[in-house]
């Protein structure tokens, strides 16, 4: 196995725990279960003031923190807050700052910035690709998305010893740290003699190319058809959408740019132009895990589903259902509003994977497959992956190659360098200004 580090657009650097400079701390902590906002500001005596100064609209930020997550701090050698990034979803988070020396703070949300850095990879299969991705990277996160490329595109059973896969994988890093889990982009797999191509798109799935027939020189084209196999799960995969007529007043956007503000403002969820009291329907069964008031979203009904969905429905008129209660597919959750932060009556849904909010319209929108159970379907689809041609050649460029083995540990071990003026009210620690010189 050999695994080469093939790009690194920046100098690494990493910001130790409790680094001391200028008699600054630095410092990440993990946001605590149920801790809020609220709670937050208090433990650093900062005015419920500021609470009250965030304007309605970001005010759903504030519950859009997630326990588990790591945020970033600075505090001056005498303990006082300084600087705090808390990440509110893997692109945006909320800043807090200490405008002047002795005064009061801001709040913002700003992108969060991050590394990219591509690593190249060699496996030798000796029993599957999981365990042997495992063995030779150390990184279960890698594995994982190696095996969740090739499920539906390669029969695992067909592999022998002594058969290969090489691949490219994208990891983000957040001050030095890995951050977000990795993107396999291609991978060569070598079956004996045949060799065959697999494309990763956005979700980690693989499509190989249709057959050999398809011209190399089309592998750019941004619509192709791939082939995999797609095993359906008739309970848990069909959602069905939250209003009897569908009206989308505004889409799904991780980082959304105002240009009358010029700022970003996230949308972590779709609207849905409706009247006031227009029945609101569950997508899908589930357990109800809220229902009641929350910041900037009025009144909000939260529902727990199967495989580690939760939507949300806000700005609701009226609440018809209670914590606790379960509640089916289509079943009546309350009645469109305009409570909280609205301009007019609207649905705004939001959903949740895996503690991630996604864009619900990849999941509302997918077609139902008619099967009767578990089966597996050979399905075609258009997938519109970018950049397959120069992935292609990248991997192939670095298996011509024989670079020296990229070893990740080196860049944990890197020192940071801050310079005073980040210690300054507009600027941010982050990667940005963690860079050296
Ligand atoms: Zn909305």
């Amino acid at each position: 196995m050999t695994r080469i580090k093939i790009q690194c657009r920046y100098i690494f650097v990493f910001i130790l725990l409790s680094t001391s400079i200028f008699g600054m701390q630095i410092t990440h902590k993990i946001w605590g279960k149920g801790e809020t906002f609220s709670d937050y500001l208090q433990s650093n005596y900062i005015s419920a003031n500021l609470l009250a100064s965030i304007s309605k609209d970001d005010q759903k930020f504030l519950s859009e923190i997630h326990s588990n997550n790591r945020y970033y701090e600075l505090r001056d050698n005498t303990g006082v807050l300084i600087q705090s990034l808390i990440p509110i979803s893997e692109e945006m988070q909320i800043h807090l700052f200490k405008k002047h020396i002795n005064s009061e703070y801001g709040f913002d949300i700003i992108p969060i910035e991050y590394k990219s850095n591509d690593y190249f990879a060699k496996v030798t299969i000796e029993n599957n690709p999981y365990t042997d991705t495992l063995k030779a990277i150390k990184k279960p996160e890698v594995a994982e998305r190696v095996s969740r490329a090739l499920k539906g595109t390669i029969n695992a059973k067909k592999f022998h010893k002594g058969d290969e896969i090489a691949f490219i994988y994208t990891q983000r890093t957040r001050a030095g740290k890995p951050y977000t889990m990795p993107d396999i982009k291609v991978i060569r797999v070598t079956m004996g003699k045949k060799e065959q191509f697999i494309y990763v798109d956005e979700e980690g799935y693989g499509y190989k190319e249709t057959s050999s027939s398809v011209d190399p020189s089309a592998i750019s084209t941004k619509k192709l058809t791939y082939t995999r196999m797609v095993s359906v799960n008739k309970k848990n995969s069909i959602f069905s959408m939250p209003l009897r007529h569908t009206r989308i007043t505004s889409s799904f956007s991780y980082r959304r740019y105002h240009p009358i503000l010029k700022r970003y403002r996230p949308h972590h969820g779709t609207d849905f132009g409706a009247k006031r009291g227009t029945p609101l329907l569950a997508i899908n069964s589930g357990k109800v895990i809220f229902a009641g008031w929350m910041n900037g979203y009025g009144k909000v009904v939260k529902i727990k589903h199967d495989r580690s969905y939760t939507s949300l429905y806000a700005h609701q008129s009226r609440i018809r259902v209670k914590r606790g209660q379960k509640v089916k597919k289509g079943q009546v959750i309350g009645y469109v509003g305009n409570t909280g932060r609205s301009t007019g009556p609207h649905l705004h849904l939001g959903l949740m994977k895996n503690g991630r909010w996604i864009n619900p319209m990849k999941v509302l929108r997918k077609k139902a497959i008619r099967v009767s159970g578990m089966k597996k379907i050979t399905k075609y689809k258009k997938v519109s992956i970018k950049d397959t041609k120069e992935n292609k050649e990248k991997l192939l460029n670095y298996l011509a190659k024989h670079k020296p083995s990229y070893i990740w540990e080196k860049e944990y071990k890197q020192s940071v360098t801050l310079q005073d003026k980040y210690m300054h009210k507009k600027k941010v620690l982050d990667d940005n200004s963690s860079k050296s010189n």
